[in-house]
């Protein structure tokens, strides 16, 4: 099996962070002037929160509170501490661990996503990703959907040194993740050992990159260590890598969607005059029962 290896086009780190409502400190790593959403299609955004220590709260929540999306999906994974969600299409779960969510806002949801009641009590470590999903024009109002995808759903494939591979979407080395995806995804979740290999084949026409979570990795020349993400370049059949150190990575990669991109807060959609049109609908009850309905 020969494959040609990708070519790193850049290295990009992140180390303006943010808090998103008091729950969750992350840095955006795209999209921006050095990386915007159109060279990672089909991601639009990451929101990247490193493991961060939380003190016990007896009483109240840390999250985000309600607040809608339109025309994309949400896809939040966790490795240290718990979120739980809601939404008014009726959708909740809380992720803990090495869990992942995959919700569909595509027409119109509301959400909540605040810290699980009993981490927010104990305390401890919380260690988190977002993705933002893009979607092609025509499921951009797809109905609603949540997969709740448990760390026990997903398949790990063992590496010779000792790694791991989790797969969430796509395939590699012949196991599939349980994601359903709108377009083609691969989603790893990697776990390797100091001198391991990696190769991941792609197609080429995929927008891939990988974000080294903890410890360093060298790529051709390149070398990317802690809070890093490597772009590569669409120039070979796979991405190739060794491990300069034990390291957690996460591999993710798409076929780009060749549509336009008009993001406004919330609402991710193709042009000017669907954010227009997605504004209204929400003033005008079309994301389904309003959330202050759903109190009480
Ligand atoms: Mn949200």
């Amino acid at each position: 099996m020969n494959s040609k290896p990708r070519t790193v086009e850049a290295l990009h780190s992140s180390n303006s962070f943010h808090w998103v409502g008091n729950g969750f400190y992350v840095s955006s790593y795209f999209p921006n002037q050095e990386l915007p959403a159109e060279r990672v299609s089909p991601f639009l955004l990451m929101d990247y929160g490193p493991a961060r220590d939380f003190s016990p709260l007896p009483e109240g929540k840390r999250g985000v509170g309600w607040h809608p999306h339109r025309g994309f999906e949400t896809v939040t994974l966790a490795w240290e501490g718990a979120v739980a969600h809601r939404d008014n299409a009726g959708h909740a779960g809380v992720i803990g661990p090495g869990d992942v969510q995959w919700m569909t806002a595509a027409s119109g949801i509301f959400h909540e996503e605040y810290h699980e009641t009993e981490f927010t009590r104990r305390g401890g470590p919380l260690h988190m990703m977002q993705l933002w999903v893009n979607l092609p024009r025509k499921d951009k109002i797809a109905p609603p959907a949540y997969q709740p995808l448990l760390a026990a759903q997903i398949p790990t494939v063992p590496l010779p040194s000792g790694g791991t591979v989790r797969v969430i979407a796509g395939d590699f080395q012949a196991t599939s993740g349980p994601a359903r995806t709108f377009t083609p995804i691969t989603m790893l979740d990697v776990h390797i050992r100091a001198g391991e290999p990696l190769s991941v084949p792609l197609p080429t026409s995929y927008n891939a990159l990988v974000v080294v979570a903890n410890g360093s990795v060298q790529s051709g020349s390149t070398l990317a260590s802690t809070g890093e993400l490597l772009l590569f370049a669409n120039d070979g059949s796979a991405i190739e890598l060794t491990a300069s150190t034990d390291a957690h990575l996460i591999v993710l990669a798409g076929e780009p969607i060749d549509e336009p991109i008009v993001q406004y807060g919330p609402f991710v959609m193709n042009s000017t005059s669907e954010i227009r049109q997605a504004m209204l609908d929400v003033q005008r009850g079309k994301f389904g029962p309003l959330p202050y309905d759903l109190e009480g």
